[in-house]
């Protein structure tokens, strides 16, 4: 049986919440608040748009008033590695079957719905999978991508195994910097926590080729879980000191429905910063801008600087910006929802692009979502939290 999360439309103006109970007051002001109610269907002819100003789309903002500015794309859902806190091998098998390829978004439907994403102030885009590096002529996307807005930041998170061979070819086609996973230099918890497929060494290749092609400031993301990787990251801290490349080391999430997540292996990152600094003095430094997932800590001896993201100990809801398109084309508002709103429908369906804009506008505008918030209340006595349906890791990419 297919392990997928839902692909349904749920109805978002089902989902309203009275603002006046937000949890954050302090919330940008600088959304425009109109976005807050769902706004009537819009002219359908998208040329007809221009001249309608009422239908030009604005900065939106969800209930509690947070914007959209980033939005992640998961491009495949396939991987050459097997995380088991991701995609456990004895799920993922060689029969496993993953999404067909007239499933999944080609690159034509996923260039234009990022072109309606920028005109509603969409800042920032992720590509990640699943193991974006696997999806096929994905510097063609990236070159359409860039040519949407020469100055836009596109980042991608990869597992690093095909940086070597595609690092160039990203470079050329207007990349703007990689994120490279590495939970371990020792090769035997390296294996333990991302599968028997690759080696540290062609991590770190990866890591090399992507700073020899320009795909910088690199940053390296550490998943850590107690017992298992906690050990290595004072190696892992020294390995990146003095390179420029930034640490960051996120703590373990209850994620999808197959990591049998428990809060026992959740390191918090208070703990994380106390072990680092016992061996290489770090001091907290300010955040490069509002919303940044990671809290920066820089070395005293000038070494650079780590971050820790902590989303279970410390959790960042208030700040979140960011919407996830899945592999096949639904919006996802949360790393935690249960689902998303399908958009291939539309697009496939000869929908126009007002059409199209509605449904972002009223996805978003009546978004609540602050799981990580709420995980504390939820907690259970053995550490776990309620079994759900969950979308995956994989379909949505972090
Ligand atoms: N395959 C690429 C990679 O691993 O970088 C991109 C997709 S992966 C799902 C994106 C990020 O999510 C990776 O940095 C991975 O370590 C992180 N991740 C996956 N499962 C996680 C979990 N349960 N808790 C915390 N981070 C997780
Ligand atoms: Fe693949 Fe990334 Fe998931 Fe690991 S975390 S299985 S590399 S998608
Ligand atoms: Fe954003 Fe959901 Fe994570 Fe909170 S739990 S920071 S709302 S993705």
């Amino acid at each position: 049986m297919r392990a997928r999360a839902p692909n349904y439309c749920e109805n978002p103006a089902s989902r309203i919440l009275d603002p006046t109970q937000s949890p954050y007051p302090g919330a940008s002001s600088a959304v425009t608040s109109n976005g807050t109610e769902a706004s009537p269907p819009p002219n359908t002819s998208s040329t007809a748009n221009a001249a309608d100003a009422s239908s030009i789309p604005q900065p939106l903002g969800d209930r509690f008033k947070r914007p959209l500015r980033d939005l992640r794309i998961s491009v495949t859902d396939k991987c050459n590695f097997r995380c088991p806190y991701c995609m456990p091998a004895e799920i993922f098998g060689e029969k496993y079957p993953f999404l067909a390829r007239e499933e999944i978004l080609n690159f034509e439907e996923v260039e234009r719905l990022v072109r309606i994403f920028l005109e509603f102030g969409v800042e920032k885009l992720r590509i990640t999978g699943g193991e974006p590096l696997l999806r096929h002529g994905l510097h063609d996307l990236i070159a359409s991508l860039r040519a949407l807005d020469e100055n836009l930041d596109i980042a991608m998170t990869t597992n690093g195994s095909l940086l070597p061979r595609w690092a160039p070819a990203m470079a050329e086609a207007g990349l703007s910097r990689v994120t490279v996973s590495l939970d371990s230099l020792d090769p035997d918890v390296f294996h333990r926590m991302n599968g028997e497929r690759f080696s540290v060494d062609r991590v770190l290749e990866g890591i090399a080729a992507a700073e020899e092609n320009g795909l910088g400031p690199i940053k390296v993301n550490c998943v850590v879980q107690r017992g298992v990787n906690d050990h290595g990251l004072v190696d892992l801290a020294r390995h990146f000191h003095g390179t420029g490349h930034i640490l960051r080391f996120i703590e373990f999430m209850d994620v999808g429905t197959l990591n049998s997540w428990n809060m026992d292996e959740v390191v918090t990152g208070a703990e994380i910063v106390e072990r680092i600094n016992a061996e290489l003095p770090i001091e907290p430094a300010d955040a490069n801008y509002s919303g940044e997932v990671a809290s920066r800590w820089r070395y005293m001896d000038g070494g650079g600087e780590v971050g820790v993201i902590t989303s279970v100990s410390a959790p960042f809801c208030g700040d979140c910006s960011r919407a996830r398109l899945t592999t096949e084309g639904s919006l996802v508002t949360c790393l935690f929802a249960d689902g998303g709103v399908d958009f291939r429908e539309l697009l496939r369906g000869g929908a126009s692009d007002d059409a199209i804009r509605d449904l972002i506008r009223s996805t978003w505008t009546t978004r609540t979502d602050r799981y990580s918030e709420e995980r504390s209340g939820l907690l259970q006595v053995d550490g776990t939290t309620p079994k759900r349906e969950r979308v995956e890791m994989y379909h949505i990419g972090g």
